[in-house]
């Protein structure tokens, strides 16, 4: 079984994400679960605070780096297994589905770390072991990248998916830029438009030659 420890300011975002579909079936069938830890536990003083002014002036407030780091530590006292950190950031490794499959593959539970406000302390760099972008746009805080992140490994990890749906054939194994091929399910026209006439030809070969030529390597040139 997976551990996903996920840290954030706000607990009550992962509600609906992590207890639904494909998510809650792998928790039901114990192949992963989640434990989301509030980083206010780990704040100073009454007001249990966590963030500060940034050094050299500039807009908002950032994390601070102790609240993150006895996070990091409380997590690590909690298990005697690896466990991979990772902290999303705009300046991180863009994620693709090949870091994915590696996530999947490793023998490790996974600490995410969720960020708010203007950012954090880039001291805490020091103690992360991955840092992702989840793409080229800014959100308000690290729990959807944590989403992002959790979701597309779990999905991979045997037994989630069940035995009817393969995941070798979807978009991006091939590599990070391929997609898969369109699907269509009936009716076999609406509103004038058609089924290919090849997928309704009961011809495997043929069906399997027309999907390769469909693959959208377009993406390429990102
Ligand atoms: N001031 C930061 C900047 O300009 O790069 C943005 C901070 S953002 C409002 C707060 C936090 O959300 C970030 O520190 C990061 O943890 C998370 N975040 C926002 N966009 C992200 C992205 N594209 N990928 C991964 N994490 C992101």
């Amino acid at each position: 079984m997976i551990t996903f420890f996920i840290a954030t300011l706000f607990p009550e975002i992962f509600d609906g994400v992590l207890n639904s579909s494909m998510l809650f079936k792998a928790q039901d069938k114990q192949i992963v679960s989640f434990k989301i830890i509030n980083i206010r536990d780990f704040g100073f003083g009454q007001r249990k605070q966590v963030d500060d002014t940034p050094y050299g002036g500039g807009d908002g407030m950032l994390l601070m780096v102790e609240p993150l780091y006895k996070t990091i530590l409380y997590v690590k006292s909690l298990t005697t297994k690896k466990i991979t950190t990772i902290l999303p950031t705009p300046r991180g490794k863009t994620y693709l589905q090949s870091d994915a499959n590696k996530l999947a593959e490793m023998d490790s539970d996974f600490l995410i770390l969720c960020p708010r406000y203007e950012g954090y302390d880039e001291r805490i760099i020091n103690f992360v072991d991955k840092t992702y972008s989840i793409g080229n746009y800014v959100l308000t805080g690290g729990e959807i990248p944590a989403m992002v992140i959790v979701d597309s490994i779990t999905r991979l990890l045997p037994g989630v998916l069940g035995g009817e749906t393969s995941v070798i054939n979807e978009s991006f194994q091939l590599n990070d830029f391929t997609t898969e091929f369109p699907q269509y399910t009936r009716p076999e026209e609406f509103n004038g438009l058609v089924v290919p006439q090849v997928l309704l030809s009961g011809n495997h070969k043929k069906i399997a030659e027309w999907r390769n030529k469909q693959n959208d390597t377009s993406k390429n040139e990102l």
